[in-house]
């Protein structure tokens, strides 16, 4: 019964550090190299990587702003 208790207690635990590991991967600017391949669609856009670059695109001006400089604007 304790065992069954602390595998429920381990997944709900591993599942709450997952969201939250995703929440900050979309805060944290990606690295140049992986905004670029996006950029020029080197990386499909349903990936998910993709989609965490364009969704963290929305709210990162310093980003927005380097998108700018590859579309040489
Ligand atoms: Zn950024």
């Amino acid at each position: 019964m304790t065992t069954i208790f602390i595998i429920l207690i381990g997944v709900s635990f591993l599942t709450v550090f997952k969201v939250f590991n995703e929440i900050m991967a979309s805060r944290r600017c990606p690295d140049d190299l992986t905004l670029q391949k996006v950029v020029l669609g080197r990386i499909p856009r349903k990936d998910a990587a993709s989609k965490r670059v364009i969704s963290h695109l929305g709210n990162c001006e310093s980003c927005q702003a380097k998108v700018d400089a590859l579309n040489g604007r």
